[in-house]
């Protein structure tokens, strides 16, 4: 069961991610959305089912995130125990008004203050490279979570959370049709010296299959247009989700076919997003993808039978690993980082090179489970709260519980138990340079 379904039931989760209070400099016009909505949806909470509920739920994460319907049923999705991303909101004054008496308790917030997103000493201090992020949903959510927050524009927030932090770059991914045209100043202002802090700043731009229903010329020719900044370094995130079902089937199909056509004759690396739909996005992929293009299946949580029919075929694609490898609920993943430490070719702490993973956040969500006991180490009233949102310095430690993995291979096999986070870390970082060129 998930930590949403666990809470719905009993709680609107999803009423305090609306409000009508800014959500900074890029969601004035989503804040007056949301909070409409979010007066319906008070009074739908009481009348409708469960089911509803939930369908609320996915629809205000979109409204929230500024119409980006990018991985929220992938977040939601997944817990670990109590250490998810996934934050349990407080009540907000509005809902008060509409629960009975008896029930008005207001539950003490878990979450902490703001300055707990500057992290404590990662597991490793090499450069990190998050190959798959949304800078602009990440800081949108960080200004819903913290209404009086710190920072107010969003290079800050980036510069200052990265401080001393050693993230060297990021590819940021834009999936919403219509395209944001947001994207162009995020990707200009990398070419400004220091707008960005020292990180670099790369992009790729295409449809997400929750949006495909909405993918058309414009869309494309928008898209089109995105390619040819010296920033983008590939299309994606497109591909096929069929948990959700956002789209029809034969519209995500032929979006993806269209996407995948044109990011080919391109010569543009991919970035695929692919959930329960494993026969269909094999099958599209070996159809029109030739087998030494470069392709990046991001946040894979798929069976690794998958993952290894994939990987045997495309010499070229590697398989993106999320803070989603530490929760409890999913072991496909983990399982896929066994498959390639026992394959013949089986990456060794000392030459990992044939571990074909990249590293990745998918910001803002899913704050991988492991960072916890830093957190709590630092300062003992983290215990019991969460972080409401991830970000690019955490990526750290979801190569340490990759390398964690890998020891407990090795201690099966009698190998050597030699890796640890900084050997993860390096060879991801050379995987992102040659997938993205970054
Ligand atoms: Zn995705
Ligand atoms: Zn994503």
């Amino acid at each position: 069961m998930s930590l949403v379904s666990r809470f719905l039931p009993t709680r609107p989760a999803h009423l305090s991610f609306v409000s009508s209070q800014s959500l900074g400099r890029f969601g004035t016009a989503i804040s007056s959305r949301a909070a409409k909505s979010n007066q319906l949806q008070i009074h739908r909470f009481y009348a409708s089912s469960r089911k509803d509920i939930l369908a609320d739920l996915d629809q205000i994460i979109v409204s929230q995130r500024g119409g980006t319907p990018l991985n929220r049923n992938r977040d939601l999705g997944y817990t670990h125990s109590q250490q998810t991303s996934y934050q349990r909101p407080t009540a907000t004054h509005q809902q008060y008004k509409h629960r009975p008496q008896n029930k008005m308790v207001k539950k003490k917030s878990t979450t902490p203050p703001e300055s707990s997103l500057l992290l404590p000493t990662p597991p490793s201090s090499l450069p990190t490279v998050d190959t798959h992020t949304h800078v602009a949903s990440t800081y949108e959510f960080y200004r819903g979570r913290y209404k009086e927050g710190k920072y107010t524009d969003v290079y800050e927030f980036v510069k200052e959370m990265y401080k001393g932090r050693n993230v060297e770059a990021v590819v940021d991914v834009w999936c919403e049709a219509p395209v944001r045209p947001l994207w162009k100043e995020f990707a200009d202002a990398a070419m400004q010296k220091e707008k960005w802090g020292g990180m670099e700043y790369w992009f790729v731009l295409g449809v997400h299959p929750h949006d495909a229903k909405k993918y058309n010329d414009d869309v494309e020719k928008d898209i089109l247009e995105a390619m040819t900044h010296p920033r983008c370094v590939g299309w994606g995130e497109m591909g096929l989700d069929y948990h959700y079902d956002n789209s029809p089937r034969e519209i995500q199909q032929e979006v993806f076919t269209r996407q995948l056509k044109h990011a080919v004759r391109l010569n543009k690396p991919l970035t695929i997003h692919t959930r329960e739909a494993d026969d269909d996005t094999e099958r599209i992929l070996k159809e029109v993808v030739p087998k030494d293009h470069k392709i990046h299946i991001h946040c894979f949580t798929d069976s690794p039978d998958f993952a290894a029919r994939l990987l045997a075929h495309f010499p070229n694609l590697y398989i993106g690993i999320t803070g989603v490898i530490t929760f409890a609920t999913n072991d496909n993943t983990a399982a896929v980082i066994r498959n390639m430490l026992a394959s013949p070719s089986a990456p060794t702490p000392t030459n990992p090179s044939s571990l074909r993973i990249l590293l990745e956040t998918d910001a803002p969500y899913m704050v991988p489970a492991n960072i916890y006991d830093s957190l709590i180490a630092r300062d003992s009233e983290m215990k019991g709260k969460k972080l409401p949102i991830c970000h690019s310095a955490m990526v750290p430690w979801t190569a340490k519980f990759v390398a964690d993995v890998a020891n407990g291979v090795e201690k099966q096999k009698g190998g050597e138990e030699g890796w640890d986070a900084d050997v993860v870390m390096k060879v991801a970082r050379e995987n992102a340079r040659k997938v993205y060129g970054v």
